[in-house]
């Protein structure tokens, strides 16, 4: 049996956060982002009631992978501007792999690159503001072409 090599626990960025517990090297798959394979439509409906995380994945196609249900520690990863992982579409799942050489102790990150259907509101840009500190912060997980509509 092979060592965990990241676990889930309170993140000093937001929420919960996924770790590296062993040595992670670069390019390596770390974790697969599980979850139910539903429609943007459903998963936003299940969001609207949750506050906080976005436990949605979404697909190139028109399908996302819903961490909030069947998901796994993956749905745990916080969004930064200068992430150590990204996620890779493989038909229709979705891996993650480390960008860098990830020490233990350290805080797993991907760029959620999210955008927003319909007009771009205040609040919406208010909910979505990043925090992670990097120095080319881009201010929000928001896709960097998201402007106002
Ligand atoms: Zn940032």
């Amino acid at each position: 049996m092979r060592l965990r090599r990241i676990t889930a626990r309170r993140s000093p960025v937001h929420g919960m956060g996924l770790f590296a517990l062993q040595p992670i090297a670069a390019g390596e798959r770390v974790i697969e982002y599980k979850g139910e394979l539903t429609s943007w439509r459903r998963a936003a409906g299940r969001q609207r009631s949750g506050a906080g995380h976005t436990f949605v994945f979404g697909l190139s196609d028109v399908r996302v992978i819903d961490g909030s249900r069947g998901g796994n520690s993956a749905r745990f990863l916080n969004h930064a501007c200068s992430p150590n992982c990204e996620a890779i579409e493989t038909g229709a799942r979705v891996f993650i792999h480390a960008l860098t050489a990830i020490a233990p102790g350290h805080e797993l990150f991907i760029d959620y690159r999210l955008s927003v259907d319909g007009v771009l509101t205040d609040d919406i840009r208010t909910r979505y503001i990043c925090h992670c500190g990097a120095s080319s912060c881009r201010r929000t997980m928001l896709r960097g072409n998201a402007e106002s509509a």
